[in-house]
């Protein structure tokens, strides 16, 4: 199965998203934790990517298609993945589109999970205290905000337009249990 998760920053999308990965039993990619886990490597890469994240810009396209192609042909994603914060742009829409088309693959459930700009804003604010994320400040927030309903809310329109049966629209601002449940739901149809 070939999960795609859309959601604003906070969302909770990331916690649902790893919460599926162990019940379908495939994996979970998410590209903020990819792009995080390379900024300890301390090389030059690392030095250009922790200047973007930690103003709340996107990375480049170039190099997050390179992430996630280079993941999605191992082994581990065979059975399928999960894809939480990609694709972000209209060129990482498209990327994954031809990418998935060569490889025979096709998108079997798309799951978007809404929250409000102010409800976003105090989770955020809340996670930076208890996780210490650098991209967490208010003013970086506000600038994640204002890309996500640039670029990426676009980008999830286009999907629930192309792909009306597979799209499916979550309520962010309740319970997590409630949540993984509505998701589970949605998987099970099939
Ligand atoms: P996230 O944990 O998904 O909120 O991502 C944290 C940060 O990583 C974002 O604010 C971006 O700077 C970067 N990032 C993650 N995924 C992408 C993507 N698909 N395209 C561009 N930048 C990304």
């Amino acid at each position: 199965m070939h999960i795609i998760f859309f959601g604003p920053p906070g969302a909770g999308k990331g916690t649902q998203a790893k919460l599926l990965s162990s019940y379908l039993g495939i994996p979970h990619l998410s590209t903020g934790e990819v792009l995080r886990s390379k900024l300890n490597e301390k090389d030059e890469l690392s030095n250009k990517l922790k200047h973007v994240m930690t103003s709340g810009n996107l990375v480049s396209d170039e190099i997050l298609n390179k992430i996630v192609s280079i993941t999605l042909l191992t082994d581990n994603c065979k059975k399928g993945f999960i894809l939480d914060g990609y694709p972000r742009t209209i060129v990482q829409s498209e990327y994954l589109n031809s990418f998935m088309d060569k490889q025979d693959m096709i998108v079997n459930k798309i799951i978007n999970i809404d929250l409000d700009d102010k409800n976003i804003e105090n989770r955020i604010t809340l996670r930076s205290r208890t996780e210490n994320r650098t991209d967490d400040s208010l003013e970086v927030i506000r600038t994640r905000i204002i890309k996500y309903n640039n670029e990426t809310k676009p980008i999830a329109q286009f999907y629930k337009s192309k792909y009306p049966l597979i799209f499916f629209e979550l309520n962010g601002d309740q319970k997590i249990g409630k949540i993984h449940s509505d998701i589970i739901n949605i998987v099970k149809k099939c």
